[in-house]
């Protein structure tokens, strides 16, 4: 018996015939597993589950909330910059309800946090998000 968590790898259902599933390394981790089943994001480039899980997380984890492709275009430095629906993500990190959760959570309160800022500018109350009907 191990105290380790069991953590239930989360993979793609190889039958789904709305992913479109490539071989080449993953562009986020580099990772090339071929025992791991790869998935094209909107933008053309691979993912995994877990790799897309861990970056959009870290992304949220330093308050940003929408999700930008970090992958390099091909052949140069640039970064893709894609940016990624939440509903995307959802489906090609393959998100448990749990993380569902806290995505959720997260980009409410980052979108709200930005919301105030640029509302403060212009001195209205941010609290009172339903305050248009004057
Ligand atoms: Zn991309």
């Amino acid at each position: 018996m191990t105290t380790q968590q069991q953590e239930q790898e989360k993979r793609y259902d190889p039958g789904d015939s709305t992913l479109k599933f490539v071989t080449r390394p993953d562009d986020i981790t580099l990772d090339d597993d071929p025992d791991t089943l790869r998935a094209e994001m909107s933008c053309g480039h691979a993912v995994t589950p877990q790799s897309l899980t861990a970056w959009c997380r870290s992304l949220l984890d330093q308050g940003q909330y929408k999700f930008l492709c970090p992958a390099l275009k091909e052949g140069t430095v640039k970064k893709c910059g894609a940016l990624w629906s939440y509903q995307e993500v959802r489906k090609l990190a393959v998100l448990t309800a749990d993380e569902q959760k806290h995505f959720e959570e997260a980009m409410a309160a980052l979108a709200a946090a930005e919301f105030c800022e640029y509302k403060s500018v212009s001195n209205v109350m941010c609290k009172k998000k339903n305050h248009i009907n004057l």
